[in-house]
């Protein structure tokens, strides 16, 4: 088997391994300003590990041209890309941001071929097998199998259980591991503390007569607060991306921890129309606000925002990571953020609360230690050089290739 990192390697975002010069796992965007793609590339068969921006973003792009790659994936996986690929194509569509067309979009539709977990099925002369890996509903490690080598791509995961998927227990056999590292030097604060936490908070405020804005990111920590504010019986409105992949993930009830519950949770939200300066009304209301876009740069939080931000009884609560240079990240540092273009002041107070979806050091440290024995190539991570040193100093065959390097295996 060889393989060859075309993104992702020592870095978030635009993550692209080619396998054997055919099979190609993941082809994502890395989202920043300007955004970045992967190495251009001509696969027989795409395999994309789970429904994110920078693993599946530029799946449409492989079929600009005459080539017809089959597309494999979980059926969450597949609704998720081709909702985030038309979201794209709406956003930026024609501009160097979008690197693909509607036509290339509906030609996803006509060549892609869903599996369930532990189904296993043959992709471009490979025996390839998904395993649930509790990261976001129909995320996958992507089991490769060339009839020498076996590659286990962990995708991203999360070794907790989250209200909305269960963790990551599947360890299938194999030679090399490709394993992300995106919290490689972080310990997160145990997941049923950080929901009390965000519960209190989000409580207190409501009792004070105040509004409560919850950025969220569309797929998967939006349905997370959702079940979370129906558990905790939180009056809360739900706005943005997030209201369509809830809706959607209702069709694919195996594919999360409990459909019932995530049924119960859409139930007890109001679902938000923007209808009519509905939005501006509702940020008056004493209650809670689910809404994209996660880190502040667009969707309905920029109008909710605006609304509540000069009243410090009003609260602002981030749910996730706030990545470098976003408005969400410039309001938790210097308490103002730059939203459409017009720096704002916010007197409601702001709190951050760590609901992750990937394991964090202890968790990729479990996940590895099933193979100790076996190559270890460290991606999706700020600081890949410095784990792999850290794996291989504990004995393991650690490395963190570099975009564009290639690894052989002449036999397993
Ligand atoms: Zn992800």
């Amino acid at each position: 088997m060889n393989i060859r990192f075309l993104g992702g390697a020592r870095e978030v975002g635009r993550s692209a391994i080619l396998v054997n010069d055919r099979l190609l796992l993941d082809y994502g965007i890395q989202s920043g300003q300007p955004p970045q793609f992967p190495e251009d590339v001509d696969p027989e068969a795409v395999v994309v590990s789970h429904g994110h921006l920078d693993h599946a973003g530029a799946v449409p792009s492989l079929l600009s041209g005459d080539a017809r790659p089959s597309i494999h994936w979980t059926p969450p996986t597949r609704e998720l890309a081709l909702t985030l690929a038309r979201d794209t194509l709406k956003l930026h569509g024609g501009t160097f941001r979008c690197p693909f067309t509607e036509t290339d979009i509906q030609r996803v539709t006509q060549v892609s071929e869903t599996h369930g977990y532990r189904e296993t099925y043959e992709a471009a002369g490979h025996e390839v097998t998904f395993f649930d890996a509790g990261h976001i509903p129909g995320s996958a490690h992507v089991l490769v199998d060339d009839g020498e080598t076996r590659l286990l791509y962990t995708g991203d995961f999360h070794t907790d259980d989250q209200q909305l998927v269960s963790a990551t227990t599947a360890r299938p056999d194999a030679d090399v591991v490709v394993c992300e590292s995106t919290y490689s030097d972080v310990e997160h604060e145990e997941r049923s503390t950080v929901e009390s936490r965000f519960v209190e908070s989000v409580e207190r405020t409501l009792w004070e007569g105040g509004t409560v804005v919850i950025p969220a990111f569309a797929i998967g920590r939006t349905q997370e607060m959702l079940l979370i504010c129906e558990r905790r019986d939180i009056p809360c409105y739900v706005d943005g991306m997030g209201k369509r992949i809830t809706e959607m993930l209702q069709h694919h009830p195996t594919f999360v921890r409990d459909a019932d519950a995530l049924q119960r949770a859409k139930s007890h939200a109001r679902f938000v129309t923007g209808r009519d300066g509905q939005r501006k009304r509702i940020a008056e209301q004493n209650t809670a606000i689910i809404t994209t876009s996660g880190m502040l740069h667009g969707g309905p939080a920029m109008t909710y925002v605006p609304a509540i931000r000069s009243n410090p009884v009003n609260k602002i609560a981030m749910t996730g990571y706030q990545v470098e240079g976003t408005p969400g990240r410039d309001l938790l540092d210097t308490g103002s953020a730059e939203i459409d273009g017009r720096r704002m002041p916010v007197s409601a107070r702001v709190q951050q609360f760590d609901f992750s979806a990937h394991a964090d050091r202890a968790g990729l440290l479990e996940f590895i230690k099933s193979y100790r024995d076996e190559t270890i190539l460290v991606n999706h991570g700020d600081r890949c050089a410095d784990f792999a040193a850290e794996l291989r100093a504990d004995g393991f065959d650690a490395s963190a290739p570099e975009r564009g390097d290639r690894w052989c295996w002449s036999d397993a």
